[in-house]
């Protein structure tokens, strides 16, 4: 009889994985005398634009900040609508919102929780300004399904890539796809610097624009000004936002992106534990891979087939938690908040797919500072979950 390892100590969602390398290069900076956007910055944007392949990269305080700018670039006004999904987290909806737009929700497929690309074609009209997919977990939504789409109707791609890094798309980077790539660089995100964001265009006009709106609508930034490379002289081109990157934010992005690899195997290790150990479980149902993408595994999203438990979802991880195990769910979709509910009047089941697997998700940690026997206690509970409480 398998007996599971009992826990000593809580086993969090989600955490960094922060090591000498992210104290050294901060307190580098912390040491030089400059701490705000500057030399840092641009070093992490010019290999971070490297590493996913896009021509500029624009570090900001965050992905919604990303995903604001991308869409103040391309002229988003009130009453204009933008196609998105509702399986996704605050701020991909909230940014249209900022303009007095649209979120044009469409449901997502039943397998990836990714939006589909069928019903993005039906949900357009001649208000509809942009696409904005977001990469569920890490899993690649339809990119030339969407993009034909768009392109047939003449609309930008603004990806909410908050999950996609570093994830591929039949074998090329996300980052350099679409119009606009947006990234997050939040705490418990597979590339942290606490709080950031990357915006990615192959657009250097789209760039330059977005880099102009991100420091108060100003044509020259503080480093150039106040360097003996600039000058006093600057012009304000435009009512702007302040969401520039920090210097010791852009450091930290530094030493985590040289770790990109290490931390992404880890994950896929972890991935392969847990979908190998829980394979033959009928009460669990995997998560979706495919092969012609690469999966960057932010998230580890398990569905319970609940007509073969006796517990529920809420119960399941709560039963976790006295096991010792953090676990959450991704995403109440958008459309169940009151916000959005009682603005569009919407009913739970007018995303009937999102509704139904939302309702059945459970997200397990999977992050690279877990250990060996960490992922062993993960596994253990959850099975042990399962054979107390399966029909
Ligand atoms: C985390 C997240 C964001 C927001 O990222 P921030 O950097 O915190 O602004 C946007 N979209 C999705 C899907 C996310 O999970």
């Amino acid at each position: 009889m398998m007996i599971p390892s009992v826990r000593t100590s809580f086993l969090p969602f989600a955490l960094p994985d922060i090591d000498d390398a992210e104290l050294n290069e901060v307190s580098e900076v912390l040491r030089s005398g400059w701490v705000t956007t500057g030399p840092k910055v641009r070093q992490f944007e010019a290999a971070f634009a490297a590493a996913v392949g896009a021509e500029h990269a624009v570090a900001v305080n965050s992905c919604t900040a990303a995903m604001h700018l991308a869409l103040h670039a391309i002229g988003l006004r009130r009453g204009d609508e933008v196609i998105t999904t509702p399986y996704t987290f605050a701020a991909t909806a909230e940014v249209i919102r900022y303009f007095d737009a649209r979120p044009v929700f469409v449901d997502v497929d039943a397998a990836s929780l990714n939006i589909r690309p069928d019903l993005i074609e039906a949900a357009i009209t001649p208000r509809t300004r942009a696409i904005l997919p977001v990469h569920i977990a890490g899993l690649p939504a339809d990119l030339d399904e969407i993009q034909a789409i768009a392109c047939s109707h003449d609309l930008p791609v603004i990806e909410d890539a908050a999950h996609a890094f570093p994830s591929r798309y039949k074998g090329q980077m996300i980052g350099g796809l679409s119009d606009f790539t947006c990234f997050s660089f939040y705490a418990t995100k597979t590339l942290t610097t606490g709080e950031g964001g990357m915006l990615c265009t192959n657009s250097s006009r789209w760039a330059e624009q977005c880099r102009i709106m991100a420091l108060h609508g100003i044509s020259k930034d503080a480093w150039k000004r106040y360097t003996a490379e600039g000058s006093w002289y600057y012009e304000i081109l435009a009512p702007g936002y302040k969401y520039n990157m920090t210097d010791l934010s852009a450091a930290m992005g530094l030493a985590q992106l040289s770790k990109t690899e290490r931390m992404l195997r880890r994950r896929q290790e972890i991935a392969r534990c847990y979908s190998l150990a829980f394979a033959d479980l009928p009460a669990l149902q995997l998560p979706h891979d495919r092969p012609d993408c690469q999966h960057s595994w932010h998230l580890y999203t398990l569905r319970l087939n609940l007509d073969r438990l006796r517990i529920s979802r809420a119960m399941f991880i709560e039963e976790l938690k006295q096991r010792g195990i953090g676990a959450s769910v991704h995403f109440i979709p958008l459309h169940l908040h009151p916000y959005y509910r009682e603005t569009y009047s919407y009913q739970p089941e007018d995303f009937p797919v999102a509704h139904r697997e939302y309702a059945r998700e459970i997200s397990l940690p999977i992050y690279s500072r877990m250990s060996d026997g960490d992922i062993q206690s993960v596994i253990d509970a959850v099975c042990d979950i399962v054979s107390i409480h399966r029909i």
